[in-house]
């Protein structure tokens, strides 16, 4: 015998856990590497773009505000020359007034080699302003000029800003560091997170898988809980139904074993013991005889047509059968059903009435849907009990022609009204009365109106009767098509 044992120590790379926690981990990597590489190799030019569009925007205000208020620019200069750390210095025909704000560009020898470079920029290019990045020895002191002319009154002036382009060396360390810390933090509440995530996503698939083996074990009681996601719950929803089908399922095949059994043993004893009893007793008296023989013969019928339904059942559940399409006359159908019937029904005190519609034709396998009607009508004499009134009703409407067979008989509990197409199917009320049947013939009718796409059902109320019934849609007479074809040719 081959034991196989689970290695819980080596890593299921296949499963849902190992996958969401692995998926995530590189997410959450992805993420940061790309964080990275932004950060190393466009922070600069991102920085430099992000700066000058400032150092611009300042420089409109300053000329703004130099223009509509002349006495609190000083003021205005010298505080926004603080708050962003630049300097600025204006040139009015009498005056050159500076506004430092910034400690990085300090050394007069490169602010004035700086002021000379950019003013020589601006004449070149005429009215409006002029940038220039001027890189220093290193990083931080690489620098932002611009300047601009100013005009106020008729009077030439000159606006120069001078902006540090980078934060010192320590900002950018202490930056840095602190990206460090952010990542490390990300991917340890990603990876946490993952963990958590991948564990929820399985708890609930672990849960049925645990009660599908149970299931499988035989024990129908088991629960499916699909937890708090709605496509486990609609599993586990799926699952219980299945494990309820299975049970009810178990449940009948088991009494039909019993059933069918019973129901060939019946035949069988009466079939041995008339052949004994002609061979004993009635075979010289021709009369006996041949009442004997009726006995046997009515019995292998009986014994045929259950054979025959276990056998049509497990082919319609196997989509082993042929239907034999025609387009035929449904009313002209259902009355054969109707006079084949009424001769048997009549012997035996029922009284069947048939409604027909006018003729109309519909496309089908004509023998199954004749056994179809022979079905709901075989059980309406069944299920009658002692009001022995039948109804065969045929009625048009639009493109639909629908067949029914209504009863006065016993009914069907509106509980159990779902279950009477189910194979093995029998209502309580045939335990109390003890009638005879297999609980197949609804079973097989189901399957062949499904085969034709047709709509069916019952309408019924315990104690009042049933009104089994199906639909079909209409199709032209035959001949008619070919009329049609005909003269389009
Ligand atoms: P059975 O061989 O038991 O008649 P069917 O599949 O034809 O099997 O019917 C399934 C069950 O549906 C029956 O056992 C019966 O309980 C119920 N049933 C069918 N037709 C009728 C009816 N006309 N009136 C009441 N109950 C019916």
């Amino acid at each position: 015998m081959a034991i196989y044992k689970d290695d819980k120590s080596k890593l299921d790379t296949a499963s849902i856990k190992t996958t969401t926690l692995f998926s995530f981990v590189v997410f959450a990597l992805f993420l940061l590497a790309v964080l990275w590489g932004l950060v190393q190799f466009f922070i600069d030019t991102y920085y430099e773009r992000a700066r000058t569009q400032e150092v611009i925007r300042t420089a409109n205000v300053l000329e703004t505000e130099f223009r509509q208020n002349p006495e609190g620019f000083s003021k205005f200069a010298i505080q926004t020359a603080g708050t962003s750390g630049i300097y600025i210095r204006l040139d009015t025909p009498s005056d050159s007034l500076v506004y430092d704000g910034t400690s990085s560009v300090e050394e007069t020898a490169t602010l004035s080699e700086d002021i000379e470079s950019i003013s020589k920029k601006l004449r070149a290019a005429g009215p409006g302003s002029v940038t220039e990045v001027r890189p220093g020895t290193g990083q931080s002191d690489s620098r932002l000029l611009y300047a601009s002319h100013l005009s106020r009154n008729g009077e030439k002036n000159l606006l120069y800003i001078i902006a540090p382009l980078y934060p010192d060396p320590t900002t950018f360390r202490i930056l840095r560091n602190m990206l460090f810390y952010i990542s490390f933090i990300f991917l340890i509440v990603s990876t946490i997170l993952a963990y958590m995530l991948s564990r929820r996503i399985t708890l609930p698939i672990e849960n049925l898988t645990k009660a599908a083996t149970e299931l499988s074990q035989g024990n129908y009681n088991v629960n499916f809980d699909g937890s708090a996601f709605t496509e486990t719950k609609e599993l586990a929803k799926a699952l219980n139904k299945a494990s309820y089908e299975m049970e009810k399922t178990d449940f009948y095949q088991r009494e039909i074993i019993a059933n069918v059994s019973h129901d060939l043993k019946t035949p069988l004893t009466m079939i041995r013991s008339y052949a004994e009893k002609i061979l004993d007793i009635s075979g010289d008296n021709p009369e006996k005889r041949n009442a004997d023989l009726h006995v046997i013969i009515s019995e292998t019928e009986r014994l045929n047509k259950l054979v025959g339904d276990i056998l049509s059942v497990s082919n319609l559940q196997s989509n082993n059968i042929e239907l034999h399409m025609e387009t035929f006359d449904i009313v002209e159908a259902a009355r054969d059903v109707y006079e084949s019937f009424n001769v048997l029904s009549s012997s035996r005190g029922f009284e069947v009435e048939f409604h027909p519609c006018r003729s109309c034709y519909v496309h089908g396998d004509r023998t199954r849907i004749m056994q179809v009607m022979t079905n709901f009508a075989d059980n309406a004499v069944k299920y009658s009990g002692d009001d022995k009134y039948i109804d065969i009703k045929l009625s048009r409407s639009g493109k639909k022609v629908s067949f029914h067979c209504i009863d006065h008989g016993i009914g069907i509990p509106s509980d159990e009204i779902g279950h009477v197409w189910d194979k093995y199917y029998r209502t309580s009320a045939n335990h109390e009365r003890a009638i005879e049947g297999t609980g197949l013939g609804l079973a097989i009718v189901k399957g062949i109106l499904n085969l034709h796409n047709a709509k069916f059902g019952v309408d019924s109320s315990e104690g009042k009767g049933s009104d089994f019934w199906f639909e079909l849609d209409t199709v032209r007479k035959p001949s008619e098509k070919k009329d049609k074809k005909d003269k389009s040719e």
